[in-house]
């Protein structure tokens, strides 16, 4: 179990703008971390930091409170497994598994029974003797999570682990890793640019843009409680209504709507597709729209709505009994409006 500490953390690369600045972040003991954010917004850079494979121009880094800035990496007990951790094809299966604790100078038969071990938890047994080649993309992952484990590290580094997997494989993967990190409660982060692969697998995400942390919360707080526009359109927001915000009173062209709390320096406010409801009978926090498109997504319907100039964007679980140039009232609950 360690916790692990950020402390204005800036890293500058040779040549150009900082890939990180005046980065502090808490990674939770025995949770998982999702490292979130477009490409190149410097989450390899803070991943590669936490390893030790490269160091901060200024800030600390701590494990349970103890600076690991001058440890170096193989000492530093946090391991990085899938991108950064490929597996030696020369080797089979085992000896790739048992090779880091060859290097810890374990003897043979104890690493050969660990790494059989290893193997079994991440359901490879009987996999010893093969060569990585001989594997999937999907089995050659979990090699590299047996080979990260075996060595009992203090944090657990996943760069991108369910991007190259297929929707059945990524479910699989996603129990698996759940699974192992909850069996050894071990520290783990997850760097991804996929707000998906974070709100699965992860208990808190930190959201980051050009290297600086914008928002750190529970999954749900980026769907519910968006900090800005970017960060709701990161996450599949379309709905962005403007106007002025009068107390709980957010005035707009379209009518008014009362929102959950007062705010200053707001001019829009923004609502989930999935919460936009057709309204049964008039009321507050209602405008007319007209229906544009309803498509059939698989899972669920998805609505296209034209409100003067403003384009809206709705689901359902059900289709409409709506057809397409019709109109009807469309009710915006409170408690779903954030403002920014
Ligand atoms: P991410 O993993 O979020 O895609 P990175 O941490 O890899 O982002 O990169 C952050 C920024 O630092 C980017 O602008 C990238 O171009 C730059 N960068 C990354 N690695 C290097 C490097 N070795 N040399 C110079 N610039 C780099
Ligand atoms: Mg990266």
């Amino acid at each position: 179990m360690t916790t692990v500490q950020l402390s204005s953390i800036t890293k500058t690369y040779q040549g150009s703008d900082f890939a990180v600045r005046n980065f502090d972040l808490t990674i939770p003991s025995g949770k998982i971390t999702a490292l979130l954010g477009p490409s190149g917004s410097g989450k390899s850079t803070l991943l590669k930091l936490i390893a030790g494979l490269l160091t901060p121009d200024s800030g600390d880094i701590t494990f349970d409170d103890v600076s690991v800035i001058s440890t170096p990496a193989e000492s530093r007990g946090a391991v990085m497994a899938f991108q950064n951790n490929l597996v030696f094809p020369w080797m089979s299966v085992g000896e790739n598994v048992a090779f880091g604790l060859k290097m810890r100078g374990v003897p043979k038969k104890q690493r050969q029974q660990q790494a059989a071990e290893m193997l079994e938890l991440v359901q490879l047994g009987g996999f010893n003797n093969r060569k990585p080649t001989e594997l999937s993309g999907g089995q050659q992952q979990r090699v590299s999570l047996a080979r990260a484990l075996v060595t009992q590290p203090k944090v657990l580094l996943l760069d991108e682990p369910l991007s190259n997997l297929d929707a059945h494989l990524r479910d699989e993967m996603r129990t698996l890793i759940q699974g192992l990190q909850h069996k050894f409660e071990i520290t783990t982060i997850v760097v991804t640019h996929d707000q998906e692969e974070a709100v699965i697998l992860a208990d808190q995400i930190a959201l980051l843009f050009d290297g600086e942390l914008h928002q750190l919360g529970q999954p749900s707080t980026f769907y519910q409680q968006p900090a800005s526009r970017r960060i709701a359109e990161f996450f599949g927001g379309t709905n962005f209504i403007p106007g002025t915000l009068i107390g709980t009173d957010f005035r707009t062209i379209y009518g008014d709507f009362t929102v959950r709390e007062p705010r200053t320096g707001v001019s829009h406010f923004t609502i989930r597709p999935e919460r936009i409801q057709v309204a049964q009978a008039l009321s507050a926090n209602c405008l007319m729209a007209t229906l544009v498109e309803s498509t059939f997504m698989g899972t669920h319907y998805r609505h296209q709505w034209q409100v003067e100039t403003l384009a809206l964007v709705s689901t359902s679980v059900a289709p409409l009994t709506l057809a397409v140039g019709e109109e009807t009232l469309l009710y915006f609950p409170s408690d779903a409006l954030t403002c920014f």
